[in-house]
């Protein structure tokens, strides 16, 4: 439960909100519990009137006495109306606070979590499911406004009335209090109890619900495979399964929520039975009245809903705070990589060094790089390359500060990486990475992704040199197109394109290729080679390949081999090594 009292800060934002609440739900029970009082006295006004009019039943004046006991009946009438109405106003104002305030507490929370994922590092990402940060800002929000919301309301709403109800019993009677109250606790245990297994059912359910939402997404988007196997059956037959147990579980938990109504009914018909029979003795020894009697029964109905809800807001609390500590429990972590309090923030000039560094991947122990050394000159351009595995991503992860060096430095226009201030940093270089990826959104929109205003005019020149250009022309849209959920409409290539236009649209000093060039063929490897080398004169450029670019003359070709550089120079010296690389070359010439 401690965990809830990091909701506090949240409260004491909202505290006129919810003092104001506090004030709508206590005059809201006021005029909850005024009127028993005013049946009660009425049912005993008429019962004495009766007597009265006995005795004078045939004289003149008798009409005019009926009409005064109607009149007294018909202003009481009214009043009841009149509370009935106060009292519903003030409750939609006791929502309207409570539950509005709820709702800005949820809008805060969901920001708040926001703003930590994006602060976190890569490292992060890697090691928690999307699934699982979408539910904790989604699902466990929302559980944690059920309990500021509703929780807070129902707890409030019941003990004001149950403290209000009660005082006005005592009042009339302690013995026939005790009585008419003695189920109420015995109601509220069993509600607790029958929560507490509807709320085991429902865990279950959920369980069971995401494990199908799971299935039923794999095999959405593994469609193709499915079909090409011809496993349609195997499949269906599969969710089925999964599906039988989800009904069970939820007639299961039919079954005990029907338990609920009936039990409610049961323990409040005994209550009546109870008030009526000792009230009414009590009524014939001349302790209480019968509008006494009347006034009870009102009581005690009006308990019944508050009491049976009891166990509903038990159940919300638990939740909450098995919600909140998932939420506390992603707000604690503080990102690893953060801004130098002095960080340098100024024009990139596009010189690197690396510096004996050493990396290894903090989940898997994976050693990607080892005391790699390398110097790279303002506008120079150098490739990459190296079988997979080698290490060639981690280089660009590294120089992206996506994730910190274990050993060494990386030093970019002579300042420690570490110096910099990471969003200028990053926001002067491009970077496309080897799983390209583009938003659901229009080709234009994803060229000039990161940029305030579209530029179409430069959105189409980085088209062209990534040589995509003529191709998107001929969508229907063009530019507009949209290309579906992670560029579905797309093929690989290019995927690979839209996404080098848009690195090359930003105009940045550094531009890091991440094998990116790999899915289009020749004739287009050698346009957007040809392209790179005639716009990005004043740039420096690292392309990480798997192959060799046989066109091109790099400044410098580094070769990299687990983690260390195996060969290293122009074209023609590593020629002359006559090994990785010429093997390399000889065997793409072949091709
Ligand atoms: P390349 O780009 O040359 O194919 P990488 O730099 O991606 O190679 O990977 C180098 C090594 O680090 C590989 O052994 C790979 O399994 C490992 N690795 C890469 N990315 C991660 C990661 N996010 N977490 C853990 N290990 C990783
Ligand atoms: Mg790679």
């Amino acid at each position: 439960m401690k965990e809830l009292l990091s909701l506090n800060k949240y409260l004491i934002k909202y505290k006129y909100r919810l003092g104001l609440g506090v004030i709508f739900v206590t005059s809201a029970n006021v005029f909850a519990v005024l009127p028993p009082v005013i049946v009660r006295n009425v049912l005993d006004e008429m019962y004495s009137a009766i007597d009265r009019y006995k005795l004078i039943a045939d004289s003149a004046i008798s009409n005019l006495y009926i009409d005064q006991v109607m009149q007294i009946v018909m202003t009481n009438g009214l009043l009841l109306l009149a509370f009935a109405v106060i009292r519903g106003v003030l409750m939609f104002f006791m929502r309207q606070t409570i539950i509005v305030m709820s709702r800005h507490i949820e809008y805060d929370m969901k920001n708040e979590i926001y703003n930590k994922y994006q602060s976190l590092d890569t490292a992060f990402f890697k090691s928690h499911q999307t699934g699982d940060l979408m539910s904790r800002i989604s699902e466990d929000v929302s559980r944690v406004r059920s309990y500021l919301g509703p929780a807070i309301m129902y707890t409030l709403n019941v003990t004001v009335l149950a403290t209000m109800a009660i005082w006005g019993m005592l009042r009339v009677n302690v013995t026939l209090t005790i009585y008419a109250l003695f189920f109420i606790p015995l109601l509220a245990i069993s509600m607790i109890k029958i929560n507490q297994i509807i709320n085991k059912r429902s865990s279950k359910i959920q369980a069971q619900l995401g494990v199908l939402t799971s299935k039923a997404q794999e095999t959405f988007s593994g469609i193709r495979v499915i079909k090409s196997y011809v496993q349609e059956k195997s499949v269906q037959t599969n969710f089925e399964r999964y599906c039988r147990a989800y009904r069970r579980s939820n007639i299961n938990l039919a079954k005990t929520e029907a338990m609920y109504t009936p039990l409610m009914g049961i323990f409040i018909g005994l209550s009546l039975i109870i008030t009526i029979y000792i009230g009414g003795k009590m009524v014939i020894e001349g302790l209480i009245t019968v509008g006494n009697i009347a006034e009870f029964i009102i009581y005690i109905s009006m308990l019944t809903f508050p009491v049976s809800t009891l166990g509903w807001v038990s159940t919300i609390i638990q939740r909450a705070a098995v919600s909140q500590k998932r939420i506390n429990d992603f707000l604690k972590i503080e990102p690893t990589i953060q801004n130098n309090i002095a960080a340098t923030n100024k024009d990139l000039e596009g010189k690197i060094v690396f510096e004996n560094v050493s990396f290894t991947y903090p989940h898997t122990g994976i050693q990607a790089l080892k005391n790699f050394n390398l110097s790279i000159e303002p506008h120079q351009k150098i490739a990459i390359i190296g079988k997979t595995g080698s290490g060639k991503s981690t280089l660009a992860h590294l120089l992206y500060r996506m994730y910190d060096v274990e050993n060494g430095a990386i030093f970019i226009d002579n300042e420690n990486i570490k110096n910099w201030d990471i969003d200028a940093l990053r926001g002067q270089m491009s970077y496309v990475p080897q799983e390209v990826f583009l938003f659901s959104n229009t080709i234009a929109a994803n060229i000039g992704f990161g940029e305030d205003q579209l530029n179409i005019a430069e959105i189409r020149e980085a088209a062209k040199t990534a040589h995509v250009h003529k191709e998107i022309e001929n969508l229907s849209d063009k530019y507009e197109t949209i290309v579906g959920e992670r560029g579905v409409m797309l093929s690989g290539g290019q995927k690979q394109r839209v996404s080098i236009a848009r690195a090359l649209a930003k105009d940045h000093k550094l531009i890091i290729l991440d094998d990116c060039i790999s899915a289009v063929d020749n004739d287009t490897e050698q346009h957007i080679l040809a392209n790179l080398k005639k716009n990005l004169d004043q740039k420096t450029l690292i392309i990480i390949t798997h192959r060799i670019f046989r066109n091109w003359d790099f400044d410098k070709i580094i070769v990299l081999d687990e983690g260390t550089i195996s060969e290293e120079g122009t074209h023609e010296e590593l020629m002359k090594l006559k090994g990785f690389y010429y093997d390399m070359y000889q065997y793409q010439i072949m091709e």
